[in-house]
């Protein structure tokens, strides 16, 4: 999966950077309440480059990057497409999807563009982001746009010292916390600051771990790994985003180790973030973890009231948008989660202030919350992985839990056993008891071979993702 710089989230992920039409914020308000359905990497993979090509009736038509992604959002996501536009738009009754490029939708786009001239004018400018090729950074991302409070003025403070003093005082700075709580934000931030500051004197790498990670199987299988090398050892700044997706993954976590010591030992700053500490990776080979314990650790906390309601204050004022007082206050206390939840509902506001033309009331806001708001994530049964991975295989949970070593048993059994440890972080002795009375060495065989393969092979990593979307059931 090709990622560019900037990971995940609205917009960033699509590119709308000629002016966008209705249409388009009508998409982004949408892929705002997807976001939040799907999980993160389906998100990524299936809506990237998706627009909203035509609404015509009460139809919408959805333009997609390529047959696969179509068939697979046509299969899976329809009714959570459908679901996030109907609840902007309620004249929507139905979608289709369409591949962009093709004739169909090139066909369409004229269409439209025909019928309805003012639907292709921009009715809001969204500010155009270019990620920079040579350092990988969306210039989005500034110190200057960073809101701080209590939560992060510890992480903040390291990052400016670091644009400071670099490779020098912090080093590496480690960053941590959960989603959407700006830790990307401030690694690109710090990128940009250093890139400005020292007019290029200084080079500077972003690169999230997916990217690495494709980098490190690409350059392995092409035999190029020297250019690999040159790429990530030859900066003065790397930051490397989202770690614990590197960690446990061999080669790559090897060549990781290989580049931090090579920029590390020429003084050279490196910046990591990280979903949790150092401490509580348990995958994290010794090694690595006592470097990274050796620099600066600064966790991200959740926010607190004041700083939320600052920078949905913030996030207005950018937009130029306004709420009222009590509606800013309303959302701030709702919403203590993260800023990514916050950005989500703001979009669905904003849109609904506009198209309806009406003043948003607590009241209106608190609806439109309730609906983008998901259920809390329910737990998950080993029965139920079983249950997922024998239907999708079309074996019996019987036949999983056999003693059988039939060949098309085989291959689910050890997918089981890999979501057991994966989903559930059932302990090996016990997922070996559970499948067939095996040995834990069988269990942690299964799991190493199968998240070593679904590196290699996309086909099998799209399977085992939609294993996991039939457990957590969308
Ligand atoms: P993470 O990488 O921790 O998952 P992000 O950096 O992607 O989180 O942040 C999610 C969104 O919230 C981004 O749009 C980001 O710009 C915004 N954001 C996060 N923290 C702040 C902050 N302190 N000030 C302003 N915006 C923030
Ligand atoms: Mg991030």
């Amino acid at each position: 999966m090709e990622t560019k710089g900037e990971t995940t989230t609205l917009g960033g992920i699509n590119d709308f950077s000629v002016g966008a039409g209705e249409l388009d914020e009508l998409w982004i308000a949408a892929l705002g309440e997807i976001e939040i359905q799907v999980s993160k990497p389906n998100f990524i993979t299936w809506f990237k480059n998706s627009h909203l090509l035509i609404k015509e009736g009460n139809g919408a038509t959805i333009s997609l990057p390529n047959n696969f992604a179509k068939e697979w959002i046509e299969n899976k996501y329809c009714k959570v497409v459908l679901g996030a536009l109907r609840a902007l738009d309620e004249t929507i009754t139905k979608v289709d999807f369409v591949v962009a490029g093709g004739k169909e939708a090139v066909a369409q786009k004229k269409r439209t563009m025909n019928q309805s001239p003012a639907m292709s004018v921009a009715q809001t400018e969204f500010p155009e982001f270019k990620i920079d090729p040579e350092t990988n950074l969306n210039p989005k991302y500034t110190l200057a746009s960073f809101i701080v409070g209590k939560s992060n003025e510890l992480p903040y403070a390291a990052a400016s010292a670091v644009v400071e003093d670099v490779g020098s005082k912090y080093n590496p700075l480690f960053i941590y916390g959960g989603v959407g709580l700006g830790k990307t934000h401030l690694m690109q931030a710090v990128g940009n600051e250093i890139k400005e500051r020292y007019q290029g004197r200084i080079k500077v790498r972003y690169v999230s771990s997916e990217k690495f990670t494709n980098d490190v199987v690409w350059g392995i299988r092409n035999k190029r790994m020297e250019s690999l090398k040159e790429k990530y050892r030859n900066v003065d700044v790397l930051i490397i985003d989202d770690i614990q997706f590197v960690i446990g993954k061999t080669s790559t976590e090897e060549e990781f180790f290989h580049t931090f010591n090579a920029l590390y030992e020429n003084n050279k700053q490196i910046i990591i973030s990280s979903d949790k500490p150092p401490k509580f990776m348990p995958h994290l080979a010794e090694r690595l973890r006592s470097r990274f314990e050796g620099g600066m650790m600064a966790d991200i906390d959740y926010p607190d009231y004041e700083l939320r309601f600052s920078i949905i204050k913030a996030k207005l004022a950018d937009r130029q948008a306004q709420l009222t007082e009590e509606v800013v206050q309303f959302v701030a206390t709702k919403l203590n989660k993260n800023f990514r939840e916050i950005e989500g509902a703001l979009n669905r506001i904003l849109f609904f202030q506009k198209t309806k033309g009406a003043v948003i009331t607590p009241k209106m806001a608190s609806e439109i919350i309730d609906e983008l708001v998901q259920a809390p994530s329910k737990n998950i049964s080993p029965n139920e992985v079983l249950r997922a991975v024998a239907d999708s295989f079309e074996v019996s949970i019987a036949e999983l839990e056999s003693a059988s070593r039939k060949r098309e048993l085989v291959h689910p059994r050890q997918i089981a056993m890999f979501l057991l440890r994966e989903m559930l972080d059932l302990s090996y002795p016990n997922i070996g008891e559970k499948l067939g009375n095996r040995d834990h060495t069988t269990a942690l065989y299964a799991y190493e071979k199968i998240a070593k393969e679904a590196q290699k092979n996309q086909a099998l990593s799209q399977k085992i993702m939609a294993i996991r979307e039939l457990i957590s059931g969308e």
